[in-house]
């Protein structure tokens, strides 16, 4: 059976990575670059329990342990690590007084109020070295990765059989939109619900090995009225992510072509200067923006797309797409190949339930390219 997924990001690569490794026939289409969006950029924070109580839950925790497996059976090269997660403030001035925890590595600006997570509970991966990792695993299990950009799909009465490419047409017996806040395009190919795509800005530092495995949550008030929840994951590769800025900026039509907001990554440096004395005075490596997938209710896309025989959707995986794409891929998977996901309930994450083609949620998502 061959199955052909648009998208390299760690949602594509880890559908590719489990397809493969059951023996189907893969074909991972790319338009840029493998890990050149949200899975390239984002923080690569992973939580056993943070979903717990919602309809993730089943899906965050068994990706929690597959990250872990992962790592260890492909001796993954993606800085995994388990993590102490804190939650804080910076620059209140009454929360200094009243700190649980003091942090060797921040200013005093910065107030340590809870800890959310312990190195049984939470971790972190390098997102675009999982994400290169897991296509490079589908590569040796026989996946192959083909650079282009998919235009549309190949019909034969009402089953899908294959890609439209910008160079020609790539057939197959199942197709997997996995493009991320691009799937909003796949509307127009399929009876799609919306996807939108939401702005965050973030900067690596080269902090090198100085700084232990602890990740924060913080919340800082601007002068100019704005609250941020700045996030700082150290890496175990020598740098530090920091992501803080959110924003509604139109998605542009191509991924490359995202660039941050004026002002924010500015703003961001201020930040990072006030929360670290490592921070201020390191270099950056990247100063950067992507957008993550959400859809209109907030919960991923996962499953076979009615209407449409032969067409499938993984996508809208909001701030949990590096936690939760491992046990996607294996879901998706077996959904492919057997009919039916074993692993994770996927009821929850069906298009079905969201209106397709709802018209004021397409006139919504049509900001796309703004
Ligand atoms: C600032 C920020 C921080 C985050 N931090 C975390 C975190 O700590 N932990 C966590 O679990 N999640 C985090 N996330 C969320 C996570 O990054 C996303 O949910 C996840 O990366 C989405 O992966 P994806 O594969 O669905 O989409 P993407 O990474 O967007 O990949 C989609 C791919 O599709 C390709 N594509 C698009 N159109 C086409 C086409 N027509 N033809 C071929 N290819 C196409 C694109 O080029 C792209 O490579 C964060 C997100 C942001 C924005």
């Amino acid at each position: 059976m061959r199955v052909v997924i648009i998208g390299g990001g760690a949602i594509g690569t880890s559908v590719a990575y489990h397809l493969a490794e059951r023996g189907a026939d893969v074909v991972l289409i790319e338009r840029n670059a493998v890990a050149c969006a949200a899975s390239g950029k984002s923080g690569g924070f992973l939580a056993l329990d943070w979903c717990d109580g919602t309809p993730v839950e089943a899906l965050a925790r068994r990706s929690f342990t597959l990250h872990a497996e992962l790592a260890e059976e492909l001796e993954g090269d993606w800085s995994y690590r388990r993590m102490t997660t804190y939650a804080g403030t910076v620059g209140y001035a009454a929360a200094r007084t009243s700190r649980t925890a003091r942090l060797n590595w921040v200013t005093s600006e910065v107030a340590i109020h809870s800890q959310l997570g312990s190195s049984g509970t939470t971790a972190q991966v390098h997102p675009a070295a999982f994400t290169s990792g897991m296509m490079r695993a589908a590569g040796e299990r026989g996946a192959k990765l083909l650079l282009s950009r998919a235009t549309g799909l190949l019909y034969r009465d009402g089953r899908v059989t294959g890609v439209c490419l910008e160079d020609g047409t790539l057939k197959g017996d199942a197709v997997v939109i996995a493009m991320g806040p691009w799937s909003m395009l796949a509307a127009g190919w399929l009876p799609l619900p919306p996807v939108y795509g939401l702005k965050g800005h973030s900067l690596v530092f080269e902090t090198g090995a100085s700084l232990p495995p602890e990740a924060l949550f913080l919340e800082y008030a601007e002068q100019a009225g704005s609250m941020l929840t700045p996030e700082v994951f150290p890496r175990a590769d020598g740098t530090t992510y920091v992501c803080g800025i959110s924003s509604e900026s139109p998605v542009p039509i191509d991924p490359d072509q995202v660039v941050p907001d004026d002002g924010a990554i500015d703003r961001l440096k201020a930040l990072c200067a006030r929360m670290s004395p490592i921070l201020a005075r390191s270099k950056i490596l990247a100063s950067q923006a992507c957008y993550r997938p959400v859809t209109g209710d907030g919960l991923p896309l996962i499953g076979a797309i009615p209407h449409a025989q032969g067409a499938y959707v993984a996508t809208g995986h909001s701030v949990w797409g590096i936690l939760n794409a491992p046990a996607t891929g294996e879901a998706m998977a077996e959904l492919i190949l057997d009919g039916a996901a074993r692993t994770v309930d996927l009821l929850p994450f069906g298009p079905a339930r969201l209106a397709a083609l709802d018209p004021a949620r397409v006139a919504i998502s049509r900001r796309l390219g703004g």
